[in-house]
């Protein structure tokens, strides 16, 4: 049933005070904070208030770190028992769950998330991730991936800005539990929930060195990644800069995964019930602002039911509450920086040009800060640039189809592969779509469930490897994948 009524909303704010921002931070290397030379605003994207200055990584702040991690893996790490190991990283993952509140509220001020999304899904994950490795640590030999796995080394770990501490928690954790000792760097614009977690591992009394942070832009990046004391790089990021690193790596013997961007089909079936289907689609494209990997940005609808559930969304979409993420009602927060709001104002205006139909509900936007309203656009076809790139913000494009083969060939026809979603309440039809799709998670009547026991990757240019699961650790064992 649909209804017209509407409630006000009286503010919900979460407090900030439960976190300190120190003015100014350095390096977290063998253990300790050590200062930075050169640094860099960050700032927090809903009000653009300088949160802190932190300092820009270089060759020596690069090289110390990767000296700090060798002499972790080489005296201490790799010869622990995995059973030892498996302590800390518990430690490590209750620390984190008893300071969620100060994770979420830092994490929230510092990349523009709503505090909904931070605390409930963001810092939980990380968590769990930290659990879940801390039980494989122990029981390496048992998870079919040979008899007497070995750790590779150390890893050069490089994160974007999308899901900062989740991000950190998929590469650290797998890492650790495998036995390698890790310099990680956090983007640019997001790198205080990673120092905070540095504290973390002071707390937790992990042996000096095992985790090392440098905080720096893309030129950190590509010192770690051209570092020959690394042996593995794993990746998170844009495709081009994947491009990059593989090049960087080929003609040496470092392993690495990458995940990489995507274009996700978010396929709509006749049968799929309409109204859960409506909450997937918003879920797909408009959590965490649209700033996801997999997020389902290319809607497909079958053409017999797509004015209905084009209906629906829309009204659907009167009711998101975009604003202020530190309040608890927020459910589209700012977008992460200027640069990525230039890209998103840019690639819809494209949309536009190429004839598609763009609608946004009204909306008030704060007047400072990064935003972007949420948007569709219909009419699309599988030329416009719209269908093709990735967007990585709040804009979903609509296409439609007739039958079960076009979806499947227009699903695929993409440079991408990392995710999915099928709506339809026939299990058959689900289990052939699923069969025909290039991608490398697919979600049937839900769509971004992520948990640490499922492997997540993609084909194609969405990247190579798997984080998660038994694949996940495989990817930091010798031997046993990417060697
Ligand atoms: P990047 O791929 O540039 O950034 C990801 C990480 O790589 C950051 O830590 C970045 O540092 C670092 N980096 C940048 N250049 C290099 C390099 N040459 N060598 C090694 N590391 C490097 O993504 P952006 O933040 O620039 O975003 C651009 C676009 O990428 C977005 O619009 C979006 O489409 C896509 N993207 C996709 C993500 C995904 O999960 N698939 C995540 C983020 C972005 P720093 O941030 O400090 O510059």
């Amino acid at each position: 049933m649909e209804t017209d009524m509407t409630f006000e909303y009286a503010p919900a704010p979460e407090s900030r005070a439960i976190v300190t921002i120190k003015p100014k931070y350095g390096h977290f290397i063998g253990g300790k904070f050590v200062p930075g030379s050169k640094h860099f605003p960050t700032i927090n994207p809903a009000t653009e208030e300088v949160l802190s200055q932190i300092a820009l990584a270089g060759k020596a702040d690069v090289d110390a770190a990767v000296k700090a991690a060798r002499k972790a893996y080489t005296s201490t790490w790799s010869k622990m028992s995995g059973k030892e190991r498996g302590k800390y990283l518990y430690r490590i993952a209750r620390i984190m769950q008893e300071r969620a509140r100060e994770f979420a509220v830092l994490e929230t001020l510092d990349n523009g998330k709503p505090i909904r999304e931070s605390r409930d899904t963001d810092i939980p994950l990380a968590a769990a991730h930290f659990f879940y490795h801390a039980g494989w640590a122990d029981k390496l030999e048992y998870a079919g991936l040979g008899t007497s796995p070995k750790p590779l080394g150390v890893a050069g770990q490089i994160i974007p800005w999308n899901f900062p501490l989740l991000m950190l928690a998929w590469k650290v954790a797998p890492a650790l539990a495998a036995g390698n000792t890790v310099v990680l760097k956090p983007a640019e614009s997001t790198p205080l929930t990673a120092l905070l977690f540095a504290e973390v591992c002071q707390q937790a009394e992990l042996p000096a060195g095992v985790v090392n942070i440098v905080t720096g832009d893309g030129s950190t990046g590509a010192l770690i990644v051209n570092h020959p004391g690394i042996d593995k790089i794993a990746f998170t990021g844009s495709t081009e800069v994947g491009k990059i690193i593989a090049r960087a790596v080929a003609p040496t013997k470092k392993s690495v995964t990458l995940e990489l961007g995507g274009k996700a089909a978010n396929i709509v079936f006749d049968d799929a019930p309409i109204d859960e289907t409506v909450e997937g689609i918003v879920n797909g494209i408009f959590f965490n602002q649209g700033h996801v990997c997999c997020a389902g940005s290319r809607l497909l609808l079958q053409e017999s039911v797509a004015e209905e559930v084009l209906h629906k969304l829309k009204n659907r979409m009167e009711k998101i509450r975009v604003g202020d993420p530190m309040d608890k009602n927020t459910d589209v927060g700012a977008i992460n920086s200027k640069e990525q709001l230039a890209k998103i104002i840019e690639l819809s205006a494209v949309g536009d040009a190429e004839g598609a139909e763009r609608w946004s509900p009204a909306c008030e936007l704060p007047s400072k800060g990064f935003w972007f309203a949420p948007t569709i656009f219909t009419g699309v076809t599988q030329a416009h640039r719209i269908a093709r790139e990735e967007i990585f913000g709040p804009v979903l494009s609509v296409l439609t189809f007739r039958t079960p083969q076009e979806a499947i060939e227009k699903a695929n026809n993409t440079p991408f592969g990392l995710s999915a979603g099928i709506w339809s309440e026939k299990g058959s039809r689900t289990l052939w779509a699923s069969q025909q799709l290039r991608a490398g998670v697919i979600w049937a009547n839900t769509f971004n469930k992520f948990d640490p026991t499922s492997p997540f990757g993609g084909y194609k240019e969405s990247g190579w490897g798997r984080e998660g699961g038994r694949h996940g650790l495989a990817a930091y064992l010798k031997g046993v994948s990417h060697e």
